[in-house]
């Protein structure tokens, strides 16, 4: 906005709504006929308060086709009221005005326009007009001026809803229109809106006051690191919904670090966990200054606290060294499982170029995908004896996949994968997909992190109703096909995705034709009965006690106060037991330092925290070829692989978007279908790659 010289308390735009009483508005009774747009001064006349003068006069002003603003004025006793193009322009920021970035211009051209509310002794306002004249043409569109963009006070409180809501400014735009036709509004004004209510919100405090204080009450969890200039380098939280879920599913989690959601370019670390109805909830977030293993091993200490006695059994992420070595000194007993479909991308990637024909390349990405499918490790090592063999020319591409993939072979191949209760989760397109919804609420990439906090609990907030609202309804609904004997214990107990798991399990189970040999996989993954054990059961029904807790939603409560209580409080509890019972033995000069000591500790405050320092965004450097994206886009940069191949297409039916092993028209084994992840479908449409720019022959993709 801009500038200008005149009373910046009284009339700039950001102040429109500073009044606390709410203006009355009164119908106008003009005292004789005024033709409209000829500049006249209002007729001199008296009135019963200062609110129905100025109402009278920027009514009045606007049929005459010029605005006025308040010059002057004191309490009770006069208000000075000029044309709001008198005054002329001051420059009031240090830049001179042929360097400033954004090109502003002044409708101020000292217009000599000046009139006077005075109160008389009884209490009403009388109008004199010290100077009537203008020194320009009327204006024929109003909306020119500022003073009649205004909101009403009933606009500005739907504003502030929606802002809670994390509307877009564009949209409460559209809305209001909607509401009042005539808004002459423009988007500017709702930003300066916003920036009001978000000053109020601030009540004085910094954004990164505001934000650490908001996160100390309200059930977060939460903790900072600081550098030596005392600039935040480390912000962990978690909603206390989240704490709820996380606690109740703890078993599966998704970890990828997404970018481009504040202003500071600190890498946001999105911890997803895996619902009982498949889903995905947000578990926890760590905006970190740098992404190397002692920041992770610090998000993950926090993580772990957040967890309390559990720990997950997998842990689902990209071939991120600093975060798989921090996962492994963190969570020793979890297993680190790679997304394949990252490993997939990062050998198109790389391997791409060392094929010239069509065919020999989709010979090759099958052959690929197959051997990560592969089910049992004996067919894996056949596999890569053939694969190695059919490619050895090829010296600098096996080498590449030898040294950089094959010594991961048991996090994301199938036969080692399928041992561990993963629920289906080998690839990381879960956190992909949040990433995506978590940027909708975001909208820009250049929020303080109290903004970006506020948005981000609101998607936290929206998704956790999503899950309650789940529970109540499977609670009381029973799928159709799952009406038969064999199910009725688990009706209203597990979770419709389970069932219908199930379901499909019993239906090989009874089918005549179906044969395989148990490998365990279906079970050991999902948690659940397969056929096989079906098939053992024929005098039995189902139990609970064969469904793995995960899909239980009998037994699941989010409500308030049911968290195992907190560990913080427990050891601090335990300290002042023994601290009470030790005290009472101590000689009095003992005594007397532990409450120094002690009433030092309570009083010392929380250290100010400073704004972080901004750190380049990791990704393509910005001179690549590549197009340009609005900064404050929230969009991830192209990543490596879709500027290899755009393109991507199916070797077995050629068309863009899946690849062979996704293909609809592969045959599928019903185990692998039983517990394969319905959502890899969709991994193109919910992609979130962020690649690390490298000089090296090989890149990586995240
Ligand atoms: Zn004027
Ligand atoms: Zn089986
Ligand atoms: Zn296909």
């Amino acid at each position: 906005m801009d500038v200008e010289n005149v009373n910046p308390i009284t009339n700039n735009e950001e102040n429109e709504h500073s009044e606390a009483i709410p203006i009355e508005v009164i119908p106008i009774e003009y005292e004789g006929n005024f033709e409209n747009g000829k500049m006249l001064p209002p007729p001199v006349r008296s009135f019963d308060s200062r609110e129905k003068l100025l109402n009278y006069i920027h009514d009045f002003s606007f049929s005459q086709g010029y605005a006025t603003t308040i010059r002057d004025s004191e309490r009770d006793k006069y208000v000075t009221i000029g044309c709001d193009r008198g005054g002329t322009y001051r420059n009031r920021t240090n830049i001179p005005l042929e360097e400033r970035k954004k090109k502003s211009g002044s409708r101020l051209i000292n217009c000599p326009f000046r009139i006077k509310g005075v109160k008389l002794v009884g209490g009403s306002w009388i109008l004199r007009i010290s100077n009537g004249t203008h020194n320009h043409e009327a204006s024929k569109d109003m909306s020119g001026h500022p003073s009649f963009r205004r909101f009403s006070n009933e606009e500005f409180l739907r504003i502030k809803d929606m802002c809670k809501a994390g509307i877009p400014s564009r949209q409460v735009l559209t809305l209001l229109r909607q509401a009042n036709p005539k808004l002459r509004a423009i988007s500017r004004t709702v930003y300066n809106t916003k920036a009001k209510i978000r000053k109020e919100k601030l009540r004085g405090r910094t954004p990164i006051q505001a934000l650490l204080e908001e996160l100390s009450g309200g059930g977060f969890l939460h903790n900072i690191k600081v550098d030596m200039e005392g600039r935040l380098t480390h912000l962990f939280f978690a909603h206390p919904h989240s704490i709820k879920l996380s606690r109740n599913y703890s078993n599966v989690f998704v970890m990828d670090c997404t970018y481009k959601t504040n202003k500071f370019k600190m890498p946001l670390l999105d911890i997803i966990g895996v619902s009982s109805f498949n889903t995905s909830f947000y578990s926890c977030f760590v905006f970190l200054s740098k992404e190397e293993e002692c920041d992770y091993a610090w998000a993950l200490t926090m993580f772990k606290k957040m967890l309390g006695s559990k720990e997950p059994t997998v842990i689902v992420t990209d071939r991120e060294l600093a975060l798989m070595n921090a996962i492994e000194v963190i969570f020793p007993r979890t297993t680190n499982l790679l997304c394949f479909w990252h490993v997939e991308t990062n050998i198109i990637t790389n391997c791409k170029r060392f094929f010239e024909a069509k065919e020999d390349w989709d010979t090759f990405i099958t052959t690929w995908t197959e051997l990560v499918q592969s089910n049992s490790m004996s067919s894996f090592s056949e596999g890569w004896k053939d694969f190695e063999a059919s490619y050895k020319e090829k010296v600098v591409m096996i080498d590449y996949i030898k040294k950089t993939w094959l010594p991961l072979k048991e996090r994301f191949v199938k036969a080692w994968t399928d041992v561990h209760l993963h629920f289906g989760n080998r690839v990381t397109s879960r956190a992909e997909g949040a990433h995506g919804v978590l940027k909708s609420y975001l909208q820009v990439s250049t929020s303080d992190l109290h903004v970006a906090k506020e948005k981000i609990c609101l998607a936290v907030e929206n998704n956790f109703h999503g899950i309650t609202t789940q529970v109540a309804s499977e609670k009381i609904r029973i799928p159709h096909n799952i009406c038969v004997p064999f199910f009725k214990e688990l009706v209203h107990c597990v979770s419709t995705f389970a069932l219908k798991k199930l379901f499909e399990q019993y239906k090989l189970a009874l089918s005549d034709s179906w044969f395989s040999v148990c490998k365990g996989q279906f079970t050991a993954t999902m948690g659940l009965p397969c056929a096989h054990m079906m098939r053992c059961m024929k005098d039995r029904a189902l139990q609970l006690s064969d469904i793995h807790p995960q899909w239980r939603i009998d037994k699941l409560s989010f409500e308030d106060g049911d968290i195992e209580s907190n560990n913080e409080t427990d050891d601090l509890t335990g300290l002042f037991q023994k601290l009470e019972k030790s005290y009472h033995q101590w000689p009095i000069a003992q005594k007397e330092y532990a409450q120094a000591q002690l009433s030092q500790l309570i009083n010392s405050s929380v250290p100010v925290v400073f704004d972080p320092p901004i750190h380049p965004h990791k990704g393509r450097p910005s001179n690549s070829n590549t197009k340009k994206v609005a900064v404050s886009s929230t969009r991830r940069d192209p990543s490596g692989f879709e500027i290899v191949e755009k393109s991507r297409k199916c070797s077995i039916c050629h068309e863009v978007g899946h690849n062979s092993r996704t293909c609809k028209h592969k045959n599928a084994d019903p185990e692998c279908v039983g517990a394969s992840n319905s959502t890899e479908n969709n991994l193109l449409d919910a992609l979130d790659l962020n690649c690390i720019p490298c000089d090296a022959d090989f890149f990586l993709l995240d």
